[in-house]
C-alpha cells in the first residue's frame, strides 16, 4: 500500500494538508525528520500514518497528559485498538499490565518522565521501535533551559534505545528553537520541514487599556458580543479563577476556569464539557489547549500578555480550526509584563542562594541547604547543573559563573519579553510582525488581518447577518482551504 492509499482506507481523508506528505514521505525514506506545520493542521497523522507502514511500534513522547489523552482516544475513534498510554493515571496493576505487553502495541505514548523510569526504559529495550516521536518539540528548548531535567535526557534515552527513526514535531519553532531540538534530541543528520506559521483565517488585534479597572468591563464587553465558544487566557492561576467569577456573575453562566493547579480529574471535566459544547467560555492559564482539538472556537482573548511570541501563536492557533474566520484580541494595559519578569526571576537561585551555595557549611548535605534555604527544584538543579560545569571549565570562581548563566538565562527570556511588547506597540501588520519573528516573510495579506490593516469586529459578533456570514465564511474556508492544500 502506498501512502495515499493508506491516507484514504485508514483515515478517510482524500489529500494531505500543508506538509504531511513531505513529512510521512522523509520518515518513509528512512531520514530522522523535523517538521514544523502550523497549529491544527494535523501533525498527529505524521506519525499516525507511518506506523501503518513500518514494522514496529511507534513511540509517541507527549508533554502534557491532556495531550496524550486526546491522541489515543483519536486513534481509539478510528478503531485503533493496539494504543497504549503510560502515564500517572494508570494505576500500579495496569502499569505493569501494559508494561509486560509493550511489544504488543502499534502506539505507545509515553511522558517524558515516564520514559526515563527504569523498568519503562528496560521494557522499551525490547521492543522494536520503527519510530520515535517527539510531539510539540519546542518544548525541549524551553524546558530544556528551564531545568525539567527529563527533556535534558531524552537524546540519551534515545541512544540507549538504539537511536531509531526520529520525528520531531512543532508548530512554533524558531531557528534557534530547532537547533536546540536537534541537540538535545542528539540527532546527527535531520531533514526540516518548514512551513509557515501563519493563520490566515484568525484576525489579530491589540487593544490599549490605560486604565486597569476598564480592562474587566472590555473583556465582558467583548464575550457578550462575540460569537462563542471561546477561551480568554490569563497570566495568573487566580485572574484565571477570578474571571471566570467575574463573568459568571455578569450573565455568562457557562464559563468555567482552568489551569494547572486544578485536580486532574477537574481538568479533564471541565475540558470534556468544553469539548462538548457544554461551556461557552473558559478562563485559563496556558496550561490549557495544548492537544485541545476543538475546531469551532471562535476567539482567543488574552487578558494579559503572553510571556513570548511563541506562546502568542500556539494559543491564538486553538481558534477558526474549522477554517472558518475567528479572532483573537490581546487586552493590553502597561504594566502587565512585570508579572512575566516576577515569574522568570523565581526561576532561578538568586544571588544570595547562589553565594550562601558556595559558603555553606560543607558538612550539610546539598539537598538539605536546599531545602534549608527553600529552593524549588528547578533552581536547585540549575544550581548543582552549573555548579558542576564551571568546575569543569575552569572558568572564573563557580559562584561568579553560576551568576553569569542566571544572567544570561534572564537575559534571553527578557529577550522574548520585549520582542512581544514591540509587537504590542507596533505599528506594522500584527501578522507579518509575527512571521518576521519566525523569519517568514508576509505575502498577500487576508481580508481582516489586523487591527493595523483594518479590521471589522462586527463580522464577529453573535447577531451578525447569518447570510451575510455564510458566504464570508465559505469564502474563507475555500481560501484557507486552497492555502493549505496548495
Ligand atoms: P495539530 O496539528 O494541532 O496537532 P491534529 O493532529 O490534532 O492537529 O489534527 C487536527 C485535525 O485535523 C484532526 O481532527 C484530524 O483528524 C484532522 N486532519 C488531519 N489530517 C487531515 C487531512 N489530511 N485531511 C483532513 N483532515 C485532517
Amino acid at each position: 500500500m502506498n501512502v495515499d492509499q493508506v491516507l484514504l482506507e485508514r483515515f478517510g481523508y482524500s489529500a494531505f494538508r500543508t506538509g504531511q506528505r513531505e513529512t510521512i514521505e522523509s520518515l518513509l525514506s528512512g531520514r530522522h525528520t523535523l517538521a514544523m506545520l502550523p497549529t491544527g493542521t494535523g501533525k498527529s497523522l505524521c506519525y499516525q500514518l507511518p506506523a501503518y507502514l513500518l514494522p514496529g511500534s511507534v513511540l509517541v513522547v507527549s508533554p502534557l497528559l491532556s495531550l496524550m489523552q486526546d491522541q489515543t482516544e483519536q486513534l481509539k475513534m478510528r478503531g485503533e485498538k493496539s494504543t497504549a498510554a503510560l502515564n500517572s493515571f494508570l494505576s500500579f496493576q495496569d502499569k505493569q499490565r501494559v508494561i509486560r505487553r509493550l511489544s504488543d502495541y502499534r502506539f505507545i505514548f509515553l511522558s517524558p518522565e515516564m520514559l526515563m523510569s527504569e523498568p519503562v526504559l528496560q521494557a522499551l529495550k525490547n521492543v522494536r521501535i520503527s519510530l520515535f516521536v517527539v510531539d510539540e518539540a519546542h518544548c525541549i528548548s524551553q524546558w530544556g533551559h528551564d531545568f525539567r531535567p527529563d527533556y535534558r535526557l531524552l537524546g540519551g534515552v534515545r541512544k540507549q534505545l538504539g537511536s531509531p527513526l526520529t520525528l520531531a514535531l512543532t508548530a512554533t519553532a524558531t531557528a534557534e528553537v530547532r537547533h536546540d531540538i536537534i541537540r538535545y534530541l542528539q540527532i546527527e543528520r535531520v531533514q526540516e520541514w518548514i512551513f509557515s506559521v501563519d493563520r490566515p483565517n484568525i484576525a489579530m488585534a491589540v487593544e490599549h487599556i490605560t486604565v486597569r479597572n476598564d480592562k474587566q468591563k472590555r473583556l465582558l464587553e467583548l464575550v457578550r458580543q462575540l460569537k462563542k465558544p471561546g477561551i480568554v487566557y490569563f497570566a495568573s492561576k487566580r485572574g484565571a479563577e477570578e474571571g471566570a467569577e467575574w463573568l459568571r456573575q455578569n450573565g455568562i453562566g457557562k464559563t468555567a476556569f482552568y489551569h494547572g493547579g486544578m485536580e486532574q480529574e477537574d481538568r479533564i471535566l471541565i475540558q470534556q464539557q468544553f469539548l462538548n459544547d457544554e461551556l461557552d467560555v473558559i478562563c485559563a492559564t496556558s496550561a490549557f489547549g495544548m492537544g485541545v482539538n476543538k475546531e469551532n472556537i471562535q476567539f482567543v482573548i488574552h487578558y494579559q500578555l503572553p510571556s513570548q511570541l511563541e506562546s502568542y501563536l500556539q494559543e491564538v492557533g486553538r481558534a477558526g480550526r474549522d477554517g472558518r474566520k475567528a479572532v483573537a484580541v490581546l487586552l493590553y494595559t502597561p504594566g502587565d509584563e512585570e508579572f512575566h519578569s516576577m515569574v522568570a526571576e523565581g526561576e532561578f537561585p538568586s544571588d544570595e542562594q547562589i553565594k550562601s551555595y558556595f559558603s555553606r557549611d560543607r558538612s550539610l548535605a546539598a539537598a538539605d541547604w536546599a531545602d534549608a534555604v527553600q529552593l524549588t527544584d528547578v533552581q536547585f538543579r540549575f544550581l548543582l547543573h552549573y555548579a558542576d560545569e564551571a568546575v569543569r571549565t575552569g572558568e572564573g570562581t563557580p559562584a561568579e559563573y553560576v551568576r553569569n548563566k542566571r544572567r544570561e538565562r534572564l537575559e534571553q527570556k527578557q529577550k522574548k519579553r520585549l520582542y512581544m511588547l514591540r509587537w504590542i506597540w507596533s505599528k506594522q501588520c500584527r501578522r507579518g510582525e509575527v512571521l518576521r519573528y519566525f523569519e517568514e516573510q508576509i505575502g498577500k495579506t487576508p481580508d481582516n488581518c489586523c487591527d493595523i490593516c483594518g479590521l471589522n469586529m462586527q463580522q464577529y459578533d453573535k447577531q451578525y447577518s447569518l447570510e451575510k456570514d455564510d458566504t464570508l465564511e465559505w469564502e474563507a474556508i475555500l481560501n484557507s482551504l486552497l492555502r493549505v492544500e496548495g
